[in-house]
């Protein structure tokens, strides 16, 4: 089995693999990019909203100083419409000038912002004042020259002021014309308003932690603001120059500005008052977003967590699949290699059988088993191969891995039995060790060689051992009865006058005749003698005997076993032969030449005794 990594150098995986990494960054990127829509979008939403109540607030704030001056202008207008032009000549009555002052009293008693209130000739002399001394001169004043020489402006606001009465309130000074409708500029009613009414109104604002409130003149001097900055209190803001930019002719607007008294970003709306004073309420980003940071903290981390969840189920998803691309891939390779095992199987021309390396169970047999060995597959799939090789199974295989081939002995299932040569292999079947059983049916050679060696050890005509065998045999016999003593006796014969059974009845009869004449003989022998064909028709037995007389007996049954023979020649009446017979009893010290020198000579010797006899030697 190939691990992940041989898959990871698949072309198919690496696309599956490119493709899906590719997805899984493409549909991230869609994600962040509609959070950071809907997280952009909540801003504006907010910021928006902000900006609506900051509005509303510097609305609110503008009305209510407006309602402040509205007030304050108010008593000037009363005053002013008692004042008579005389009061403003010499030589005014004391009695007049205590009333006048009474007047002015009443009115500052009568509103809390209201430091003072004091009357002015045309010269700009304080010639009544409801608290302090009079005799001041305001001609040094802006407002004094704005309205002796606008006879269209009937009121005006000084600058910041700070009151001269002890008490050092800071303030701003609301200037009213004095006329007739002869003398548009008969003098000014004055009152300085107390800036603290302002603080007051801020001190109940909703402005959240970093929220401010603030009151400018037209071109920014700071009037009041929460939270106080008294350093800054009468003095333009910094940067002046920009924020009136920002402003513009506008009467009211927002924009968003790091505040450049604390440093704070800020989002800022303004009023103008109806006398052209700067209402201005700023809300803090740390403060209005804060909700929105939350918002986005909370987005954040449901997004990692989906980041890490789908980036842990694709690489899960990624490692499954591979798995089974490297399922399928062995599959493939398991499958194409059993074919290409199949094929070289099936094609080698001689039966091969596959069986388990351990059980020996036969996994397959290929179609040259049936047909060479005679054995239905079906007989030997899934049994032991021990079914064919027998119980020594193990040792047989084990031999022939070391030796290549055996030939060995084999069983069909039916019971018939035949020579194989086999040859063993280790093979991989099927993703498991194997081994791989060549058989090759050999009953044909082996018959061959039975047919060989048989034709080389006997003598066709009569079956007796051929000469030369027999000699083999004789020296093997010999020498074992040397060597452990035993006695044998050597028996030579000879057809008598066979020379005439050719002569007479034709060659083919004479090989009849040799032919019975020695089954004749064999007919007596015992299966542990050694019958050979020495010569044209002499023979020689050789048997363990312990005595000549046991010997010349056995010769004995041999003469008469064959002058007993009737021998059918075919046409003419059945023939009798004879034979005469030499025996020789080994003796000790002799060699087996001179044994059977013997037993040649005590043939002749029978030979020359009329035949159809035995001699000894
Ligand atoms: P004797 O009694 O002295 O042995 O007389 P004989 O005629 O048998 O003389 P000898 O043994 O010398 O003769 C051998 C003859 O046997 C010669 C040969 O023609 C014949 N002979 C030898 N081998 C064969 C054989 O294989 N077939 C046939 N038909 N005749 C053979
Ligand atoms: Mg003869
Ligand atoms: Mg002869």
């Amino acid at each position: 089995m190939r691990g992940v990594g041989s898959i990871s150098k698949n072309e198919g995986y690496r696309r599956i693999h490119r493709r899906t990494w590719g997805a899984f960054v493409l549909a991230h990127m869609l994600v962040v990019a509609l959070l950071s829509i809907v997280i952009q979008r909540d801003r504006q939403l907010i910021e928006a909203q902000v900006m609506r109540q900051t509005a509303e607030a510097a609305r609110l704030l503008k009305e209510k100083v407006d309602d402040i001056f509205a007030t304050v202008d108010g008593s000037l207008k009363l005053i002013v419409a008692e004042i008579r032009p005389e009061d403003l000549q010499e030589n005014v009555l004391p009695s007049r000038q205590e009333e006048i002052v009474s007047l002015l009293r009443r009115h500052k008693e009568g509103f809390k912002p209201i430091a003072n209130i004091g009357i002015t000739d045309a010269s700009g002399l304080a010639l009544y004042v409801a608290e302090g001394k009079a005799g001041f001169r305001v001609d040094d004043r802006r407002y004094y020259h704005f309205l002796r020489n606008t006879p269209s402006a009937e009121i005006s606001l000084s600058e910041f002021i700070r009151i001269r009465s002890g008490s050092n309130d800071p303030a701003i000074l609301l200037a009213r014309r004095i006329r007739t409708p002869e003398t548009p500029f008969l003098g000014l009613a004055l009152t300085p308003v107390k800036l603290a009414f302002f603080e007051e109104i801020i001190e109940k604002l909703e402005l959240g932690v970093e929220g401010v409130a603030a009151l400018y003149t037209h071109d920014l001097v700071m009037l009041g603001r929460r939270p106080a900055v008294p350093d800054n209190l009468g003095k333009p803001l910094p940067d002046r120059e920009h924020i009136l930019k920002l402003i513009g002719d506008s009467d009211k607007g927002s924009f968003k500005l790091v505040s450049p008294l604390d440093h704070i970003p800020r989002l800022f709306s303004f009023h103008r008052t109806e006398l052209g004073l700067i209402t201005v309420i700023g809300r803090s980003e740390t403060d209005y977003l804060a909700p929105w940071r939350a918002h986005i903290y909370w987005l954040a981390g449901a997004y990692l967590a989906l980041f890490v969840f789908s980036f842990v189920l694709v690489r899960r998803w990624l490692a499954a699949r591979a798995a089974e691309l490297n399922a399928i891939e062995t599959a493939l390779n398991e499958s194409e290699r059993n074919r290409q095992f199949r094929t070289l199987v099936e094609s080698l021309g001689y039966p091969l059988i596959v069986i388990d390396k351990t059980d020996f169970r036969v996994l397959h047999a290929n179609e040259d088993t049936p047909r060479s060995l005679g054995i239905d597959k079906e007989d030997l799939l899934g049994r032991s191969i021990e079914v064919l090789l027998g119980e020594d199974a193990r040792e047989k295989l084990e031999r022939t891995l070391q030796a290549q081939n055996l030939e060995v002995h084999l069983r069909r299932p039916d019971g018939s039995t035949f020579w194989g040569l086999i040859s063993v292999t280790p093979v991989e079947f099927q993703g498991q060790e194997a081994l791989m059983v060549g058989i090759i049916n050999i009953d044909e050679r082996k018959a061959r060689e039975d047919e060989l060696a048989f034709k080389a050890h006997y003598d066709p005509l009569t079956f007796a051992y051929s000469r030369g065998y027999f000699l083999e045999r004789l020296e093997a016999v010999f020498q074992h009865a040397r060597k452990h003593g035993r006695t044998l006796a050597a028996i030579a014969f000879d057809l008598d006058r066979f020379k005439s059974v050719n002569d007479l009845y034709g060659h083919a009869a004479g090989d009849t005749v040799l032919k019975d004449a020695v089954a004749a003989a064999k007919s007596v022998l015992r299966d542990a003698d050694l019958l050979g064909r020495t010569g044209g028709e002499e023979f020689v037995v050789v048997t363990h005997t312990e005595s000549l007389n046991t010997a010349c007996q056995i010769a004995e049954r041999l003469r008469a076993a064959i002058a007993a023979q009737r021998i059918e020649i075919g046409s003419s009446a059945p023939l009798q032969v004879t034979a005469s017979f030499g025996v020789a009893l080994l003796s000790p010290e002799e060699t087996l030449e001179a044994w059977l020198k013997r037993a040649d000579a005590a043939l002749y010797q029978a030979k020359r005794s009329g035949r159809n006899c035995v001699c000894t030697g």
